[in-house]
């Protein structure tokens, strides 16, 4: 346990997941945690301003399920009472990916389907069993409070400036570590430049997504993953679709949440963006490189409207790399990268570094009396832990002309190219399905794909013409 009469209050900038897995590891080291949050929260599970990407599917990959399970020993549970659905990844789901789906079979890969909305509300109600965290709704940061020291020339943060809606009046308020993961609004690149700092350095790659959601009741009663008919074939079953470059720019997805209800989800790469109006959605479902997203819902009941979201692509602030830097003061989450949501990696990421804090944060205290030295070392592991899910992201971008920005080196991109052909031979190798899962899933280094087995795959399904996608 850290020395609490040394370090006595964490403010944490935005009560998102990074925010709120901040907010977890953090109470075991400071005497007292304020998370600050614009938002007021739904009473339920439910939408609210600071989270738009909220209302569409999102994919809790397996290490992101493992560590919210240490952090929370309770949540599967309650989020299964609550109506989530237990998904195999690899038994229940159809993922077709330009040459046929990818081979089923039965594995320990399962996570938990809901709706983010529903995460964050079990993680907010896991977080209120630990007294010494609070969270300050209705009140939104606006600055950062840095004091300069003269002699030394070290600055360091002390607090920050909030606006409260309620009272609608400014304060500010002081602490020993100031948390930023206020997501991919952040205004700290903004605040540091105000306060005389350099411009961070970041790196823009824009695909020019679009999503559109909608949430359908099916017309039957049973709704579950794994239900099945007379003739032991699933009912309803979870399918992704994946774009197929240069001709098809559509990802298509159906993705159980709780309320026996399922998203259903189109994205669109350079500017092909999907429409939210329901003749125009089910439309679009028939672009798709399957037309088994189409019949499935066709007949299926709206549950409320369809959310469309642009997202200004993906982008990642290179705070490791600034001549000056603020002691006490660190950044994660969405608000430093912010990834092409295609590989749904935000959430697991964001739980990758909550656990990089909390053992940061311990192995400096074995060394150190104070936070000196602690902010920098943070961001400099947060830069290594973006590096994989951003090649990955930005992997699928760069398979489109369109897209803007900065190209990965040759190498990089001869290993995005190898990644897809071992999964374009998915449907006709388990070991190259499995080990692609892995992967994707975080739980597994991407050397994996190099395995004797699936290079020698590689070559027959190649002289097959079967990764001619
Ligand atoms: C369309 C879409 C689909 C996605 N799909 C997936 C998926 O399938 N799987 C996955 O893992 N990830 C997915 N993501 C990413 C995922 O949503 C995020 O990575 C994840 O929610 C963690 O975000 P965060 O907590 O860093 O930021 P956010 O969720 O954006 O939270 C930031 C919080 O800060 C608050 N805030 C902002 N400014 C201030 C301020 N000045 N003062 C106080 N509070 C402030 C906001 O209200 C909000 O509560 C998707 C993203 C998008 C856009």
């Amino acid at each position: 346990m850290y020395n609490k009469l040394e370090h006595n209050v964490a403010i944490i900038i935005g009560g998102g997941i990074a925010g709120l897995l901040a907010a977890r590891v953090l109470s075991g080291h400071f005497k007292q945690v304020l998370v600050i949050e614009k938002d007021k929260y739904p009473s339920q599970a439910g939408p609210r301003n600071g989270t738009p990407q909220a209302n569409h599917v999102h994919i809790l990959l397996i290490k992101g399920k493992e560590i919210l399970l240490n952090l929370f020993p309770n949540i599967e549970q309650e989020l299964v009472a609550k109506g989530a659905q237990i998904v195999n990844l690899t038994k229940d789901v159809d993922y077709y990916v330009g040459t046929g789906y990818s081979i089923k079979f039965d594995s320990n890969l399962t996570t938990i389907a809901c709706t983010r909305q529903l995460l964050e509300h079990e993680i907010r109600n896991e977080i209120s069993k630990f007294p010494n965290v609070n969270i300050h709704e209705n009140t939104r940061a606006t600055g950062l409070i840095i004091a300069r020291d003269k002699d030394t020339g070290l600055s360091t943060c002390k607090g920050v400036t909030v606006y409260s809606a309620d009272t609608n009046s400014e304060e500010a308020i002081t602490g020993d570590l100031v948390v930023d993961t206020s997501g991919r609004e952040s205004k700290i690149a903004e605040w540091l430049e105000q306060l005389g700092y350099d411009e961070p350095k970041k790196t823009v790659v824009n695909s020019y997504i679009g999503y559109s959601t909608c949430w359908f009741k099916p017309t039957f009663e049973q709704t579950a993953v794994g239900d099945v008919d007379d003739d032991n074939k699933p009912i309803i079953k979870p399918i992704i679709v994946l774009t197929n470059p240069p001709s098809n720019p559509y990802m298509g997805i159906i993705y159980p949440v709780e309320g026996s209800l399922w998203l259903v989800g189109i994205l669109g790469i350079g500017k092909n963006y999907p429409p939210t109006d329901k003749q125009g959605f089910l439309e679009y479902t028939k672009k798709l490189e399957t037309l088994d997203i189409y019949n499935t819902v066709e007949d299926f009941e709206l549950s409320g409207p369809i959310y469309g979201y642009r997202t200004t692509g993906s982008r990642q602030y290179h705070y490791e790399r600034m001549k000056s830097w603020p002691e006490n003061f660190i950044a994660y989450g969405d608000s430093v990268s912010s990834f092409n949501p295609f590989y749904g990696q935000g959430i697991t990421v964001a739980c990758i570094e909550a656990v990089t804090l909390d053992k940061t944060l311990r192995a400096h205290k074995k060394r150190n009396r104070n936070l000196l030295g602690f902010s920098t070392i943070f961001q400099k592991k947060i830069s290594k832990i973006n590096t994989l899910p951003w090649l990955l992201g930005t992997s699928e971008d760069f398979r489109w002309p369109s897209t803007e920005g900065i190209k990965p080196d040759i190498f990089t991109r001869y290993i995005q190219k190898y990644s897809h052909r071992v999964l374009l031979i998915t449907p006709n190798s388990k070991i190259a399905a499995k080990s692609f899962f892995e992967v994707m899933h975080m739980l597994r280094s991407p050397l994996i794909l190099f395995h004797p087995f699936i290079l020698i795959r590689i070559v027959i399904e190649t002289l097959k013409g079967h990764t001619s996608k």
